[in-house]
């Protein structure tokens, strides 16, 4: 019997692995992907967030605060590419004392979570030429990172310190028992075979809801809702991340301005609903994108845009109803991560070590 079946390998499942392996458990993670991770791991923004939006206390606020520490000091250890750059959150087109407040509230929303060294920049266009906006919050400490190589990076890491891959391998049953959980792992051929651990944990990001409904666990729901990107012609001068002040009626943070740290530029993403968990298409048009990209900054027009990806966020739902947070459901040997969407990423190395505290 092994000690711990991770199922899903994308950078919340390695994270643990790595984290469980090192404490020497013995370690399986099984991924029904031959690339693990290319499902939102790999099709993201890239960006560490500081811990802007979430609400006081919650799992996002607590993990992405905490993450974003432990990732950076991850990052700069193992040499995986990433830049500190700063990020304004700008009013926009939006004027008037509606937008004022609202940044204002957002102001003191990152500093209860614990977000540092914000301030808020007046006259925006003439600090930042070519940006939009009367007035913007400056998070100078969020940074992007290669989210591809990260990801590889903890990959790495697991299987250097002992997790062995089960790669290719679906997980088609889960079973409590007395003693242990019982595993059905299937390759691309049908061929099945028995996987008895001492826990599980169920990180499958979109599909965490049909892992948690083979124990039993009814009642929650993976919506997927599609972010799709736009590759850019040019980088932007002002080189720093660019987003709008958050939709109140929108669970997204807006259309933004982003790259990645090679130097590749993208706007978005915009949040649609996906008609599927593989549903990866692009339906939004560059024409749109331009038009919400010009609410925030100058200088480009649908025809610096070209088709780029897109991501599928694991929106959860709780007996129907919408849940905003990270929710942790422990339940006999088995831990259950469920809508890890945004700051997922930020907040993967945090999740991992309270994961591994449960365990
Ligand atoms: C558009 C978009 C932009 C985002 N931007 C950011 C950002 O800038 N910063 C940030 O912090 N976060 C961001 N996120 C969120 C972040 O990408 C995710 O929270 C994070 O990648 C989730 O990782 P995961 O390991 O939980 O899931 P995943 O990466 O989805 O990994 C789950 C794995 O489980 C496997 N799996 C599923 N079912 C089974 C099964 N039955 N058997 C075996 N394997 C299975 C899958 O193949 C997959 O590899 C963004 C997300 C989206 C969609």
């Amino acid at each position: 019997m092994i000690d711990l079946l991770i199922v899903g390998g994308g950078i919340v499942g390695s994270w643990l692995a790595y984290r469980a392996a090192e404490r020497g458990m013995s370690v399986a993670m099984c991924d029904l992907s031959h690339r693990p991770g290319d499902a939102t791991s790999g099709r993201n923004s890239g960006v560490l967030h500081a811990g802007i939006y979430y609400k006081p206390e919650s799992l996002k606020a607590i993990h992405c605060i905490r993450g974003y520490a432990l990732t950076l000091e991850y990052l700069q250890k193992n040499n995986v590419p990433h830049t500190v750059c700063g990020k304004l959150i700008t009013t926009g087109q939006q004027r008037g004392d509606e937008a004022e407040a609202r940044l204002q509230a957002l102001l003191e929303n990152a500093r209860s979570i614990g977000a540092r060294d914000l301030s808020v920049i007046r006259n925006v266009e003439k600090h930042y030429p070519g940006v939009k906006g009367e007035s913007a919050l400056l998070s100078p400490h969020t940074g992007v990172c290669d989210a591809a190589a990260y990801l590889r990076s903890v990959q790495n890491r697991a299987q250097q310190a002992g997790a062995f891959w089960l790669i290719g391998r679906k997980l088609v049953a889960l079973e409590n028992q007395a003693d242990g959980v019982r595993a059905i792992l299937q390759d691309d051929e049908g061929r099945q075979e028995e996987v008895v651990c001492a826990r599980a944990v169920n990180a499958a990001g979109l599909y965490c809801d049909e892992v948690a409904a083979m124990v039993g666990l009814g009642g929650y729901e993976i919506v997927p809702v599609r972010g799709e990107y736009y590759r850019l012609n040019k980088p932007h001068p002002v080189n720093m991340l660019v987003y709008p002040l958050p939709d109140p009626n929108s669970t997204a943070l807006g259309v933004h301005y982003t790259f990645h740290p090679g130097g590749d530029a993208y706007a978005g993403p915009n949040a649609v609903s996906a008609e599927s968990k593989e549903d990866y298409r692009i339906t939004q048009s560059a024409r749109d994108f331009a038009a919400s990209l010009s609410h925030i900054l100058d200088g480009y027009t649908e025809a610096d845009l070209g088709p780029g990806y897109a991501g599928l966020r694991p929106r959860l739902r709780i007996d129907g109803q919408d849940y905003r947070d990270f929710y942790i459901h422990r339940q006999d040997n088995c831990i259950h991560l469920l809508g890890i969407e945004s700051p997922g990423l930020t907040s993967a190395a945090s999740l991992s070590e309270t994961v591994l505290n449960q365990l």
